[in-house]
């Protein structure tokens, strides 16, 4: 039966269809699953160029960012996956003989958990609803995929196309805003995967109580970057504007604020500025490589946080073209808006601190971040802020590149989130490791 995903089925109906083709078995077997993610992954290549379109009309996300951060990261979290799904599926044994005799077997194996519901965000709203869709189908589940109602073009791009690659019987799409998503919320899922904001992330984690339903929360907050003293700042410039500027800012792991010393802040200010106008040319407005806001509620939001501090470069905003510019504002106030909330857009506060100390007494009395990023030439000072912070991630040298490594756990930490995915992290998140003894009978 094919289901089309423009005619919406009743949540209930939807979620016991899924569950009755968990039920039989179908897709457990591998060939299942890697024929799933194979699927997935031809959907992404034959149709990469209406994928760039959708995330144009979307975000004006540039082509460049449209192929490399959503697309062809997400072919490559499947390749990777596809190259290792076997081993990391394989049983692992632990030694029970010292307990139980030489003839008893024990160890763990991952199971399947059933019916996944995965909500995406619109930043990048396919690589945040693909990746997690593949991990689930990798898993061996079924799952309800709902992409967000704020990247329209996407989320109705996925709609028409997952049902013509994927097992319509296991995977399902369901479009739309808050009471589409509170009627699925209101069902029964095995694992809700959940990336977007803390308090939608509660009402999520509220709703899974319900059934005692497992989540990951994939939530954001402020990822500060410490410039230690005496690092080339016209490098370190470079790559913080790589890092921030991408997609508008709109990024979860966007460095949100520079912690440095007032010397440091001074060197990287004109260096801030020199980068973004390599990056963007003079006027970044007319640079293909630039994005955009998503929609005018956040143009607004943003526009208010730029009287923050004194700006240093950019400032210049347009509503009508949702366009602020590549924004960076000296002198910040711990206390200024700017500093009160994730700006989750191209400003970048620098706040000046005396040090070290200071810099992660900083840290450690704000929500732990989804990721810290530090540039310093000393491996005390790594030490350091190793031991003494807590993030999601921590990255020294080079914003963000933890994320396109599969192998790490992706994911935060309290208020930046629960639970991680990504590689063998994606399974061990979509399944139960089940313990399994097997102590045999006199013969
Ligand atoms: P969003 O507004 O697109 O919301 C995300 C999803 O939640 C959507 O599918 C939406 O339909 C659903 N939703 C919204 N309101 C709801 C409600 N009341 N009840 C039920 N569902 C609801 O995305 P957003 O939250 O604006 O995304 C931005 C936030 O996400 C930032 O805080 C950012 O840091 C975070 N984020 C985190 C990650 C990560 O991987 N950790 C990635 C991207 C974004």
């Amino acid at each position: 039966m094919n289901h089309s995903t423009t005619t919406p089925e009743d949540p209930a109906a939807l979620v016991a269809r899924l569950r009755a083709t968990f039920r039989t078995g179908r897709t457990r077997p591998l060939d299942w699953r890697e024929r799933q993610l194979t699927r997935l992954r031809e959907m992404l290549t034959e149709h990469r160029e209406d994928f760039a379109d959708a995330l144009h009309a979307d975000l004006g996300k540039p082509r460049a960012e449209a192929y490399r951060a959503e697309v062809d990261f997400t072919v490559k979290e499947i390749d990777h996956t596809l190259d290792h799904l076997q081993e990391w599926l394989s049983p692992q044994s632990v030694d029970v003989s010292g307990v139980f005799g030489e003839h008893a077997s024990a160890g763990t194996q991952y199971d399947p958990l059933g019916v996944a519901l995965v909500i995406a965000p619109w930043n990048y709203p396919a690589q945040l609803l693909l990746v997690p869709v593949a991990g689930a189908l990798a898993a061996g589940n079924a799952v309800v995929v709902k992409p967000s109602e704020l990247a329209p073009a996407t989320s109705e791009l996925i709609a028409r196309l997952l049902p013509r690659f994927l097992d319509t019987d296991a995977v399902a799409v369901v479009e739309g805003g808050v009471p589409e998503t509170t009627a699925l919320l209101a069902q029964r899922f095995d694992h809700i995967f959940y990336t977007g904001n803390g308090t939608v992330g509660r009402i999520v984690m509220r709703a899974a109580a319900e059934h005692l339903t497992p989540v990951t929360l994939e939530l954001g907050g402020k990822s500060p970057a410490f410039v230690d003293a005496g690092v080339d700042t016209t490098e370190v410039a470079r790559r913080l504007a790589r890092a921030k500027f991408a997609n508008a800012g709109q990024t979860c792991v966007a460095p949100d604020y520079v912690l440095t010393d007032p010397a440091t802040a001074r060197a990287l200010e004109s260096a801030l500025a020199e980068a973004i106008e390599a990056q963007y040319g003079a006027d970044p407005a007319a640079s293909d490589a630039y994005g955009r806001i998503v929609n005018e509620r956040h143009f607004d939001r943003l526009s208010g946080l730029l009287g923050s501090g004194r700006v240093v470069t950019g400032g210049q905003t347009d509503r009508a073209a949702k366009y602020i510019a590549p924004t960076v504002l000296a002198g910040v106030k711990p206390d200024e808006p700017v500093m009160r909330e994730e700006i989750f857009g191209p400003v970048l506060p620098i706040v000046e601190v005396e040090g070290l100390d200071e810099a992660i007494d900083f840290i450690n009395e704000r929500d732990k971040p989804l990721a810290l990023y530090a540039f310093t030439g000393s491996e005390r000072t790594r030490e350091r802020l190793a031991a003494e912070t807590s993030s999601g991630g921590l990255g020294f040298g080079l914003p963000m590149a933890h994320l396109s490594v599969p192998e790490l756990p992706f994911g935060g930490v309290g208020e930046s989130g629960l639970g991680a995915y990504h590689g063998p992290h994606s399974i061990a998140t979509f399944s139960h490791r089940k313990a399994r003894l097997d102590v045999p009978l006199p013969a």
